[in-house]
């Protein structure tokens, strides 16, 4: 067994207690960093982690951070470290200032060891964009599967037990989603819970900072740390922190889960639907009321295009300050033009023109009130029914994707329900900015799946109370490719 191998809470008792130093800590969490063959990095910080674990030497018994090493994904800023968001766009670029959330990890004296892998520019779900080509998912050693993203890097470092904790972005689905397929605890707070400054933006609509762990305990005490107000980030929430793990193990007595029909019906897969199923009976038996609430079909089918209009109108927007010329490489041309053409002709993959197009597209003049208003339209019917089932019920509780881990080169039918919604429902926690979390629910022939749970706005407290019941239920806790467990589902 090693030190990485376990949870925060669990290492943050072997610091204390001085079994083991920040120094050896990040030593052995660079040796596996180094190891990795899923391509989760795009820099690994060794000198730099050493040299500030090193420093770290009397533990903070009140700060479970203290020495604990972690990754963040390559679309935050860190100070004099190159940061690429893994696009060739933005090749070179080194920020002169670090993000609010690595600023106060730093504070807090976690040890970053790396920046991890993502699609790029946060755009996609599939980990295989980035300039550096695809991340395997860690729970495939043969490298048949897909690890999911955009947070591809992250996912792995938690999954692969190189970190106990990463930070990742989560504009659709990209934290929650792979934290599915990699059996992991995915969350996204409410929006404006966490500030942005720093974060690359891809749709600040729909922007989250979210983040990996291992277990429910662990993702409410990151939370106690990454929350409260910045004034660098006019969005966040001046509301005040709650100590998020105070009412951990309260039970779900008496909550209410709203299972939503069309996610359920949409899921074709038989084994996630009868362990979702065993999941309800069992919160049952924990003395919670859990019923089946229709959302509206055309609702739900509505998401993925509105999802997609409204996040690649404002990427193209956001991303118009890819010149070449304020960042990343500079290709030459006789105009400002012909310099900007070069530059994101040869900066950008495909996938990233493709998006542009359609935001371009969507915003132009003739086509806005077709396109992009009716998008924001449809946005506001969703996030209403979402809020008026939210109104009634605690959680809204689903399966978080319909199966395990794709193989490469596996097709589906992109106008299937069982694509337009099991397969992108998340989408709905950011276009109502509601807090929502992923924890395992089980290993179907040895790959994990798992379930998602949404909150009210504000409410992580009661979001945690409701994903430590679940943990419960299913025995995965610190679940990873490492520490494979049966659960008891
Ligand atoms: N998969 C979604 C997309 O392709 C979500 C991305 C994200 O959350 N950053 O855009």
């Amino acid at each position: 067994m090693s030190y990485l191998d376990l949870s925060i809470s669990e290492l943050h008792e072997a610091l204390v207690a001085k079994k083991v130093t920040p120094l050896e800590l990040a030593q052995e969490a660079l040796a596996r960093a180094k190891a990795d063959n899923n391509n989760a990095f795009e820099l690994i910080l060794e000198d730099e982690a050493l040299a500030f674990a090193s420093t770290l030497t009397e533990p903070e018994a009140d700060n479970p951070f203290w020495g604990i090493p972690f990754v963040a994904k390559d679309n935050f800023s860190t100070k004099g470290i190159e940061t690429t968001a893994s696009s060739n766009v933005l090749k070179g670029y080194v920020p002169l200032f670090d993000a609010a959330v690595i600023e106060r990890l730093k504070a807090k004296k976690a040890v970053l060891i790396a920046k991890a892998t993502m699609d790029e520019l946060a755009m996609g779900g599939t980990g295989t964009t980035g300039h550096k080509g695809i991340t395997y998912n860690p729970w495939d050693p043969k490298h048949t599967r897909l690890c999911g993203g955009s947070s591809c890097g992250s996912a792995v470092s938690v999954a692969a037990n190189i970190v106990p904790f990463s930070l990742g972005s989560d504009t659709g689905d990209s934290v929650r989603k792979p934290a599915s397929l990699n059996g992991l605890v995915g969350m996204k707070p409410t929006w404006g819970r966490i500030s942005r400054y720093g974060l690359f933006p891809f749709a600040p609509s729909l922007d989250h900072v979210a983040y990996f762990t291992r277990s429910v305990k662990d993702s409410a005490l990151a939370l106690n740390l990454l929350a409260g107000r910045d004034e660098r980030d006019a969005t966040s929430s001046l509301r005040p922190v709650e100590a998020y793990e105070s009412s951990l193990e309260e039970g779900v007595k008496g909550k209410k889960f709203a299972v939503i029909k069309e996610i359920i019906d949409s899921t074709s897969d038989k084994e996630v639907l009868a362990k979702f199923n065993a999941s309800l009976e069992a919160l049952k038996k924990e003395g919670a009321e859990v019923e089946i609430v229709s959302f509206g079909e055309r609702l739900l089918e509505s998401i993925y295009a509105t999802y997609f209009v409204i996040s690649c109108a404002e990427a193209t927007s956001n991303d118009a300050n890819l010149d070449g010329i304020k960042f990343g490489p500079y290709y030459g041309g006789k105009s400002y033009q012909e310099v900007m053409m070069n530059a994101r002709t040869k900066g950008f993959s495909k996938l990233i023109k493709r998006r542009f197009v359609i935001g371009s597209f969507s915003l132009m003049a003739e086509n806005q009130d077709e396109l992009f208003r009716r998008a924001q339209r449809a946005r506001s019917l969703i996030v209403s029914r979402t809020n008026e089932i939210l109104a009634d019920f605690d959680y809204i509780y689903v399966p978080a994707a319909p199966s395990v881990a794709r193989e490469f080169g596996a097709t589906s039918d992109k106008l299937s329900n069982e694509y337009l919604i099991a397969d992108n429902h998340l989408a709905l926690g950011n276009f109502a900015g509601l807090p929502s979390i992923t924890v395992p629910l089980f290993l179907e022939n040895g790959l994990p799946v798992g379930v998602n749970l949404m909150g009210r706005a504000f409410e992580e407290k009661s979001l945690f109370q409701g994903a430590r019941a679940i943990e419960k239920i299913t025995g995965l806790e610190n679940l990873s490719a490492v520490n494979k467990k049966e659960g008891t589902l």
